[in-house]
């Protein structure tokens, strides 16, 4: 069955056609407003949101279905033990299709195994979120009126900022992107991102430390949010928390073609002098977000009996994941798995690579 766990499940004519779809639904709502009657969306939210989970459930309205679910872990069985594969079996009985956040790497893939319809990741800890990313090359395809030949700045906790792991992983593909990396040593990208897209792909960046460094050679400054529920130490988020802060003066040093995009929420790294600037497209990015939904409910409610074509890659079984949040870590019945990536292999569910002492 085909369903959305990383943005790298859906090949760029498919991104490409889902952008098509989300602007017809745009400039036609009516024709879609019936178009899943008798259908029912579960959000399943172990962790807080509130854009991502409102939207999905107004896209399903708005396409004339119905939603059910819950907002946070303490209002499911979770608190009584059930693992996530369990609550995806029984909602699979209730739903035609489920989006789910959890704050652990990899339970979507837990999930997209144990179910009988398609699974949506609405983000998995500090992993990836490809539904974000659709969100944003939309807004950057209506902004823009193309996807390659960007400047890209990602600035901030780029550590644990999953919609950034998914950003530069769909950007990648397209010709012409070049990264502007800006947040401080201790919030630097991850190296399944790294090491296993930009090295890989040969996709030219460069890493700075503040934002005057960079905005002046960009058209798109993807600000985030330094994440205080990822880290271990809240000692180091306290230092860390306000590293970064777009104001006015600032972004004066832009250029006017500069797009600014956050995935939201923001707590202080925007400035709200910054939101009545015509550069400000965050909350475009909110709006842009539930039509990308609708158009990705619609493509996988008609593709929920295919198959997922890709072809299966080796794993090993021999080796474990020590990632703690690693879906791995606390669901029981898990077999560990590794595929090879470069000169590493890493864990299926969270990407770390391995560390442990077997012979590789
Ligand atoms: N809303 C985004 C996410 O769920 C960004 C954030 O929470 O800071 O990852």
């Amino acid at each position: 069955m085909r369903h959305l766990l990383d943005i790298d499940d859906f090949s760029t004519e498919e991104i490409r056609a889902l952008i098509q779809s989300a602007e017809d639904i745009i400039d036609h709502p009516d024709r879609y407003a019936h178009t899943c009657a008798g259908k029912k969306l579960a959000t399943l939210f172990f962790e807080a949101s509130t854009r991502t989970r409102l939207s999905f459930e107004a896209a399903m309205y708005e396409l004339g279905g119905q939603v059910l679910g819950f907002s946070m872990a303490t209002a499911s069985s979770t608190v009584k033990g059930e693992s996530c594969a369990d609550t995806i079996r029984t909602v699979g009985c209730y739903a035609d299709i489920i989006a789910m956040r959890h704050p652990l790497a990899g339970a979507p893939l837990v999930a997209s195994r144990a179910s009988t319809v398609p699974i949506i990741n609405a983000g998995d800890g500090g992993h990836n979120h490809p539904t974000q990313t659709l969100a944003d090359l939309l807004t950057i395809y209506r902004e823009f009126g193309r996807l390659d030949g960007l400047t890209v700045g990602l600035c901030g906790d780029l550590k644990f900022g999953r919609t950034v792991h998914s950003l530069i992983t769909a950007m990648s593909r397209y010709p012409g992107t070049r990264f502007v990396l800006i947040s401080p040593a201790e919030l630097q990208l991850p190296g399944y991102v790294r090491k296993d897209v930009l090295d890989r792909d040969g996709i030219p960046y460069t890493e700075v430390r503040t934002i005057e460094e960079a905005i002046d050679s960009l058209d798109i400054l993807y600000m985030t949010r330094v994440q205080g529920e990822r880290f271990a130490d809240p000692a180091e988020y306290e230092r860390l928390k306000d590293c970064y802060i777009l104001d006015e003066k600032r972004l004066s040093q832009a250029r006017e073609g500069l797009r600014v995009l956050h995935p939201l929420p923001r707590v202080n790294e925007i400035s709200v002098g910054v939101d009545s600037d015509p550069r400000a497209c965050y909350f475009k990015q909110v709006l842009n977000g539930k039509y990308i939904r609708m158009a990705l409910i619609l493509k996988l409610l008609a593709e929920a009996g295919q198959d997922d074509p890709r072809p299966q890659p080796a794993l090993r079984y021999d080796l474990t994941c020590d990632n703690p949040v690693c879906i791995t870590s606390s669901e029981q019945g898990i077999r560990h798995a590794f595929l090879k990536k470069g000169s590493v292999y890493r864990c299926v569910y969270c990407e770390r690579s391995y560390h442990g002492t077997k012979p590789l």
